[in-house]
């Protein structure tokens, strides 16, 4: 990203900010930062918080941090966009350091939604006179549009997660707990090109059934299907995820019928993914293919979440939402089907939403993939 980039993204907030009514926008550490200015900043109890001064508050916007995290502020992409970045000292109140700095008579200040609550307090008892309201309003549907290279930096990192779907086969294999195939899969998930594991899910055999089981030590037995999805975090923060399943040898027969269902569901929605289709129309589209073959009570979840600089971001494809899809939303397509007790499965592709069609950003073959 170019200093550019995040210029045009602090001025497009603004923009927003102002048309909801909002004062002042102020930032804590997290996607929300790093998507504004390209500061990753820790999560600490210091306060660290971008100031993003709107409507009637005229004025820059700042970056006030903890004195000590002066130098890393500095040393960010959010040291070359000439924002003011004042360090405070250890004895210094940040919040009346902010409260100084905007104006009096303040009517409502949007603070991000991941802020810790502290902080939220603090800065109610130092702006006494402001509405508080969530900053999502504003900045989730900036986000949830991905410019061309945020679109490049998300098939990257979909690359990166395919490459490490690419070697199942090293590590899935009966005998083994899920434990330990996952540990693998994680040391892999950083050598193909991601800093941070996001999470693994190693669903084998009944396991598969549960569709936030992490990992357990069940022993991975010959004909178990097995739910692998999995996610992480690249250099350039954007996130990854996939789930495909795979067979340790034949599997039983109405698996097969029932995974056959299920590719069938998610092939109907990547591709009727198109400007102007609804969430919920996209969530229906697989629904009602899993539906008729009657699973539908066993399709307990969402088709699908936003993906950018966070895994879960807006928009969120489910039933009742009537978001419009636009060109350059980004967004998992994972139907699954659970049987309790006995096996699950579920397809995950991230898609981007582009002018003419969805563009699935995990290319690895959606067919169960049948290891010896
Ligand atoms: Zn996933
Ligand atoms: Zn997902």
């Amino acid at each position: 990203m170019t200093a550019g980039s995040w210029t045009d993204r602090l001025d497009r907030a603004r923009a927003a900010a102002s048309a909801a009514g909002i004062d002042a926008l102020l930032v804590s550490p997290g996607a929300d930062l790093r998507y504004l200015t390209g500061y990753d900043a820790h999560p600490l109890e210091r306060l660290t918080c971008l100031v993003l001064p709107a409507g009637n508050a005229a004025g820059e916007p700042f970056l006030v941090v903890p004195a000590l995290e002066k130098p890393a502020a500095e040393a960010s992409p959010a040291g070359s966009l000439g924002i003011g970045i004042t360090g405070w000292d250890e004895t210094d109140d940040p919040y009346a350091l902010v409260a100084a700095r905007l104006p009096r008579a303040l009517t409502r200040v949007a603070l991000d939604n991941r802020m810790w609550a502290e902080k939220a307090l603090a800065f109610r008892a130092a702006l006494p006179g402001a509405e508080q309201v969530l900053a999502g309003q504003v900045l989730y549907g900036l986000r949830a549009r991905k410019t061309p290279e945020e679109a490049e930096a998300l098939r990257r990192a979909g690359q990166a997660i395919d490459r490490v779907h690419s070697r199942m086969g090293e590590w899935l294999r009966p005998g083994r707990t899920e434990r330990e195939v996952a540990r693998d899969i994680a040391d892999a998930i950083i050598a193909e090109g991601h800093v941070r594991v996001d999470f693994v899910i190693v669903g084998s055999g009944p396991n598969g059934a549960s569709p936030h089981h992490e990992v357990s030590d069940r022993v991975v037995e010959a004909g178990d299907p097995v739910v692998v999805d999995i996610g992480g975090t690249t250099e350039e923060g954007y996130c990854s995820d996939s789930t495909r399943v795979y067979a340790l040898g034949e599997p039983p027969e109405e698996f097969l019928r029932l995974y056959e269902v299920l590719l069938r569901a998610q092939r109907a929605q990547t591709d009727a993914v198109r400007p102007g289709l609804r969430a919920h129309e996209l969530d229906a589209i697989g629904r009602d293919v899993i539906t008729e073959a009657g699973y539908g009570p066993y399709f307990i979840h969402r088709t699908g979440h936003g993906i950018g600089l966070e895994s879960h971001e807006e928009p969120y494809i489910v039933a009742g939402n009537q978001l419009p899809l636009e060109p350059g939303m980004a967004f998992s397509v994972e139907p699954g089907i659970y049987l309790p007790g006995r096996y699950g499965a579920r397809i995950e592709d991230i898609v981007i939403c582009a002018e003419d069609g969805g563009e699935r950003l995990n290319r690895t073959g959606r067919e169960l993939v049948v290891l010896p």
